[in-house]
């Protein structure tokens, strides 16, 4: 029979963390905000759970070097060749850049070359196999997605593996068989059409809280993947017991991402000796991966059985990553302080989170400069 589910499934906008008394601590810089992490699947890594999305616009080496110079974790998307990432390896190790932190991306179409192209990496450059792999596809229901994972986990027993995207509970400890880390989040993204496209998909709130549930109880990691739209909402994620979060849309706008800043000339109201003053205003182009102008950049265009389930945009362009990055680690710290947590792998244990009707004052909303 078909059913409908009457429990409301929320999402960031509807959730504060509620301030409250906790352990002592005076200031931010108290605050441990690398946390290590023991996979299921035997490997340890230490640092702050951010991850970079696996997009083309934003797995790139650009932005990867900076979030593994700060101590967080990166992804680098599947449309590199071997040798672009092998000489990126070289350049990491000529800079003292750890890349232990490094997921390199394989898709499912071809994966027999992808996971050729991790053997190469390995045998001739300065990648080894117990090193990070990310599995990434759309839907990592279809029943492929299992069938490649479990290859990819034959073929590189030592890797820490994350796989996805899913968005339900119900499929995590299948792929935790072989899994580390699993991602969750569909159609939460900023550059993503698939809830219009299709009708689906699940609010990350609920979602984290029933995907961690499950992981947990047999080790497993979860990465909660799309629809960060302030710093405030990592720090939710964490609180809600997320161990990982990515995000794409939050740093494309960054002189790191990849894209030209695009210049607009807006007319104001305002007036200068009798003349409108001109505003200019800049931008940079963000796609998601589905997106007709991904499917045209890498897939030689989309096929007659598909629709487009990304969009293509302009976002305002943002200045220096390294702001983005101080303000994650700044926003994370306070949001610790605020709780009572001594360091993020106790922001869940110490948090108290409600459900609310308006998050943000936004009066002065379109004032901001
Ligand atoms: P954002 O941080 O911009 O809200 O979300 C980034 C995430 O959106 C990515 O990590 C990926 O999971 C998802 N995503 C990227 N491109 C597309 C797309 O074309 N379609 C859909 N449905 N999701 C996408």
């Amino acid at each position: 029979m078909t059913q409908l589910l009457s429990e409301t499934y929320l999402d960031y906008s509807d959730i504060l963390i509620k301030p409250k008394m906790g352990i002592n601590l005076n200031s931010r810089k108290e605050v441990v905000l690398e946390r290590v992490f023991k996979f299921k699947h035997g490997q340890t890594r230490t640092g702050l759970g951010v991850f970079n999305a696996n997009m083309s616009t934003v797995g790139n080496f650009a932005v990867a070097k900076k979030l593994l110079a700060k101590g967080m974790f990166a992804t680098i998307h599947k449309h590199y060749s071997v040798n672009e990432i092998g000489n990126f390896l070289n350049q990491c190790k000529s800079e003292n850049v750890s890349v232990e932190n490094l997921f390199i991306t394989i898709g499912l179409r071809n994966f027999e070359e992808q996971i050729q192209k991790l053997k190469d990496l390995e045998s001739k450059y300065n990648w080894n196999s117990s090193q990070n792999i990310c599995i990434d596809a759309p839907n990592f229901y279809i029943p492929k997605a299992l069938d490649v994972l479990v290859k990819v986990r034959h073929e590189f027993p030592d890797s820490v593996i994350m796989v996805g995207n899913i968005a339900s509970g119900d499929i995590c400890l299948k792929l935790l068989d072989y899994a580390d880390i699993i991602k969750c989040g569909i159609g939460s993204g900023s550059a993503c059409l698939t809830r219009k496209q299709t009708g689906c998909g699940t609010p990350m709130v609920t979602l984290i809280l029933e995907c961690a549930d499950i992981a947990h109880s047999v080790n497993g990691h979860i990465c909660a993947d799309g629809g960060i739209v302030d710093i405030g909402d990592i720090c939710k994620a964490f609180c809600l017991n997320a161990d990982f979060v990515m995000a794409g849309g939050m740093f494309a706008g960054t002189d790191e991402a990849d894209g030209e800043i695009v210049e607009k000339q807006y007319q104001t109201n305002e007036l200068i000796d009798g003349r409108a003053v001109v505003q200019i205003k800049r931008f940079k182009q963000y796609y998601g991966m589905s997106s007709e102008y991904a499917n045209n950049k890498f897939a030689g265009g989309m096929c007659n059985y598909k629709t487009s389930e990304g969009r293509e945009l302009q976002i305002p362009y943002t200045g220096s990553l390294d702001k983005v990055l101080q303000d994650i680690n700044g926003g994370i710290a306070s949001c610790c302080t605020y709780i009572g947590a001594s360091s993020v792998k106790h922001m869940a244990k110490c948090a108290t989170l409600i459900q609310v009707h308006n998050q943000l004052n936004k009066v002065f909303e379109k004032y901001s400069v």
